[in-house]
């Protein structure tokens, strides 16, 4: 029984939305302390994880996806390269497996600096850009925030450290030639537009795609543990920026992405991280989507 590999096969997935090829990426996936969850009981966790059989405290996936369109080829945050350890950082192994060279990435849409979604940018040893020819396209106030000298000085040592330098660190590079900041509601590419929905971080957005009469929301970090904040939207996370702030504006685009029936890719939803919302009780829960056996 044990002359076969452990290893999964190769964490790519591919699904079609108008007209863009819409390719969910892995980037592994971390295990999570019940200390993520701000003023919520390990004992809740445990009854809210175990009866849907998941793992608890959470193990949740960190997941990237790439979309190839009208606009060129366009990946939507790119990983964390090497600073969550073992189980993380794969994104580059599994794009050489969907064929795709970093070189052909012509944008790079940010949901938020944290490193598990910008740290995939910069070879930090050598300073060279890991896209060589891709602009990053994020959020004026997410740049603004994280270049601020004044909000870094405000920051404890360790946020200085991993959400300050790390981003400066990442974006840098890109910075004179290769970056181009967005307000919320812009149509930054064909058929792909930005819609803030701030607390997580002070810029943190999500991106639209209205395409051919189909729409889905990258959604990046408004749930972390959908199984959680999909049924308790008023739950917010210990690294939260602005907890209220993101339990509220949680709870509204919520609310808009199951009213208008919205296809979800959510980067730490369970690889692939597709799913729709359905209404449980006073909210929600995440309906995973079947697997597609055509493109
Ligand atoms: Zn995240």
């Amino acid at each position: 029984m044990t002359h076969f590999s452990t290893k999964q096969i190769a964490g790519v997935y591919h699904r079609r939305v108008g007209n863009y090829l819409v390719t969910a990426l892995s980037d592994g996936y971390l295990d999570m302390g019940y200390d993520i969850f701000r003023e919520f009981a390990p004992h809740e966790v445990d009854l809210m994880m175990q009866r849907d059989h998941r793992i608890s405290p959470p193990r949740i996936s960190i997941n990237c996806f790439l979309l190839r369109g009208p606009s060129g080829t366009i990946l939507v945050d790119c990983g964390s390269q090497d600073s969550f350890g073992p189980t993380a950082g794969k994104l580059f192994e599994n794009l050489a497996a969907a064929g795709v060279d970093r070189a052909e990435v012509d944008y790079i849409l940010l949901t938020h600096c944290h490193p598990d979604h910008s740290n995939g940018l910069t070879d930090v040893k050598t300073g060279q850009r890991l896209f060589p020819n891709a602009t990053i396209i994020l959020n004026r106030k997410e740049f603004d925030h994280w270049f601020s000298d004044e909000e870094m000085a405000k920051a404890d040592e360790r946020k200085r450290e991993r959400y300050f330098r790390w981003t400066r660190q990442q974006i840098g590079p890109y910075r004179e030639t290769h970056l181009r900041v967005a307000d919320d509601g812009e149509e930054v590419l064909a058929q792909i537009t930005m819609v803030e929905c701030a607390g997580h971080t002070p810029g943190h957005s999500t991106w639209f795609i209205h395409s051919a009469g189909e729409q889905m929301v990258i959604w990046g970090d408004l749930a972390h543990v959908s199984e959680i904040q999909a049924a308790r939207p008023e739950v917010s996370m210990s690294f939260d920026h602005d907890p209220e702030m993101a339990a509220r504006n949680r709870t509204a685009l919520l609310a808009r992405i199951c009213d208008e029936n919205i296809l979800v890719a959510g980067m730490h939803i369970h690889f692939p991280g597709f799913g729709w919302l359905v209404r449980e009780d006073k909210a929600y829960r995440i309906a995973t989507e079947q697997w597609q056996f055509e493109i």
